[in-house]
């Protein structure tokens, strides 16, 4: 994927796989909607692998925009429990040509443990020359009252630089606000020239919830937050046609949410 100067390369982890309608109980509050029951799913199959399960990628995307190599999430680390299954995103950046030491920026869409894996490895950081970036209040979220998390973010703490409102990161990358699946949650905007791309970390895990306003949410803090967020979201990628890829959509495949009469459809 090509924007202007910037290119982004998905850097795949691993995958959960999961019933979907099970997914999507992971998160229910009251923020709860339609895909709680397969029936839901009949008419949106073809974001289900063949066998009907949901398929979400786990990693991250590498932003090269020159002076910068980004890493945008850092995948779920070396992981196989319940659903999940990760530890391969090393040996893809590898194969990309970018070491661990060659990354300048880790930036964070928020700090769920499937998006920091590879932040630290046995209480040491993984990408040692990189400024480590997120929202500060995911980070007063997670650190130091979430155990897991502490123990894994902890020791990038002398190379963390947080934001805290929206505003330009990066040459080319801009950080915005999308609150609700965790209070920092952020969608960064890269953009070169006309062209841009939007990458919308986990405030939306499958297409279907552009789709469908209804759509029920995984895993969120605040879910009517978040539901206001993706449906506001949306609307603006409707509108615009903007590329965007989510951090579990399969493959990390962008796509294009494309404004019907009455029905949006998504493209891969
Ligand atoms: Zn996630």
């Amino acid at each position: 994927m090509q924007v202007g100067d910037i290119q982004i390369d998905a850097v795949i982890d691993g995958i959960a796989r999961a019933v979907p309608s099970e997914a999507y109980r992971w998160g229910v509050g009251e923020g709860s909607g339609r895909g709680l029951d397969d029936a839901d799913w009949e008419p949106h199959r073809q974001f289900l692998a063949d066998d009907g399960m949901l398929e979400m990628a786990l990693g991250g995307f590498l932003v090269r925009t020159g002076a910068h190599v980004v890493l945008v999430d850092a995948g779920i680390g070396v992981f196989n429990r319940g659903v999940f299954t990760g530890g391969a995103m090393l040996d893809n950046l590898q194969g990309l040509g970018v070491a661990a030491d060659d990354v300048t920026d880790v930036v964070f869409t928020h700090l769920h443990f499937d998006h920091t894996g590879w932040a630290t490895v046995d209480g040491a950081p993984v990408f040692r020359n990189a400024t480590y970036r997120c929202d500060a209040a995911d980070w007063a979220h997670f650190v130091p009252s979430d155990e897991r998390a502490t123990r894994k973010l902890s020791p990038i703490e002398n190379q963390l630089e947080t934001w805290g409102e929206d505003g330009t990161l990066l040459p080319g990358v801009d950080v915005r606000r999308a609150p609700g699946h965790t209070p920092g949650s952020t969608v960064l905007v890269l953009s070169s020239g006309d062209a841009r791309a939007v990458l919308l970390g986990d405030a939306v895990h499958c297409p279907v919830e552009l789709i469908d306003d209804e759509w029920a949410t995984i895993g969120d803090v605040d879910p009517n937050l978040a539901k206001r967020t993706r449906i506001s979201l949306a609307r603006e990628l409707e509108d615009s046609g903007t590329p965007a890829a989510a951090a579990h959509f399969p493959g990390l495949e962008f796509g294009r949410l494309l404004p019907g009469e009455g029905k949006r459809t998504w493209t891969f």
